[in-house]
């Protein structure tokens, strides 16, 4: 039996229109192969992140567990405001020598160099409070977030440390960090000297509105989180020159393991680094406990 059909306006009969369909089907079916190379491209432009600049938060640690839980939530809550692309490195230190926070993120910019763009060198009991504090890509040098200006206790102009943004290609040409600096202080001074010297700019937050008691939130009781401001050694002489020595290059480590962990249900790696000492070069790296310097 025929069934008649009328199509675009013609009556034909069943032969004819399935042949009139195949037709039509095989034109249509080239016509779409040929669509997706050029209508997709603008979508996947607008989708993608991958253009955007990706940040490595790395965090000089040991011994602040309680400042890391409060710090990962806020660091998580502020950032997504500024649609960020990023990911929070706990440098821990684990071995028996002073703390070393610059050897530290040293270690913290080779484990994260690869896939990463710039660096935020990031204090764990800082918390960035107003949000016009941008953690956007540096262009055209460095970016202080925790100014003088703002920062709840250092107010010299030539203050860089706490909260500190670099890129890959900076941090790289001054040799990173020095190695020098077990205890507490002037190892971002130190790193203020390489910027200037290499003629990298620092520009700091324009326009914020806020001051030194409302701009972070600094999770530091003294008493209880005691500095280590021991010098021991030749220490002091050393520390206040320039070293044209040490840096990310030759930071002796060893990566111990690493963690991928979750803090209220938020990602972040601890990567356990045994840092090792050069006593002939540093002999301060272990100071003897007071009693015993005393004595001595
Ligand atoms: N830090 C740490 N454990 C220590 C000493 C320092 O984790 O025993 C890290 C931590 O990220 C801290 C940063 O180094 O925020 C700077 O040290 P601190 O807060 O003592 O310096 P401040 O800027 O308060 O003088
Ligand atoms: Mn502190």
């Amino acid at each position: 039996m025929y069934r008649s059909v009328t199509l675009m306006g013609y009556r034909v009969t069943g032969s004819k229109c399935l042949t009139i369909c195949l037709g039509f089907t095989f034109v249509m079916g080239c016509f779409l192969a040929s669509l997706p190379i050029t209508s997709e491209k603008p979508n996947l432009q607008i989708s993608t992140t991958d253009s955007k600049k990706k940040l490595a938060i790395i965090v000089p640690f040991r011994d602040r567990f309680e400042e890391l839980l409060e710090f990962v939530p806020h660091m998580h809550q502020f950032l997504i405001k500024q649609n960020i692309p990023y990911h929070i490195f706990i440098m821990q230190q684990k071995d028996s020598n002073r703390f070393n926070r610059a050897s530290l993120i040293n270690v913290g910019f080779l484990y994260t160099k690869q896939n990463y763009d710039y660096i935020a060198m990031h204090d764990v009991d800082l918390l960035p409070l107003n949000n016009d504090l941008k953690y956007d890509y540096p262009k055209n040098g460095v970016f202080h977030i925790s100014s003088p200006q703002t920062h709840p206790k250092y107010h010299y102009s030539t203050f860089i440390g706490g909260i500190l943004l670099i890129t890959r290609e900076d941090f790289e040409s001054v040799n990173g960090m020095s190695n020098n600096y077990w205890g507490w202080g002037l190892e971002d001074d130190e790193f203020y000297v390489r910027l200037k010297d290499a003629g990298i700019k620092v520009k700091r937050p324009e326009n914020i509105s806020t001051g030194t008691e409302n701009t972070f939130k600094h999770v530091h009781d003294k008493t209880y989180r005691k500095r280590d401001m021991r010098k021991c050694f030749n220490q002091r002489e050393v520390t206040r020159r320039r070293d044209r020595v040490t840096g990310v290059h030759d930071v002796a480590y060893r990566i111990h393991s690493t963690h991928n962990v979750t803090i209220d249900s938020l990602p972040v790696t601890v990567v356990n680094v045994e840092l090792m000492c050069n006593k002939n070069a540093t002999p301060w790296c272990q100071c003897p406990e007071p009693a015993k310097a005393k004595k001595s």
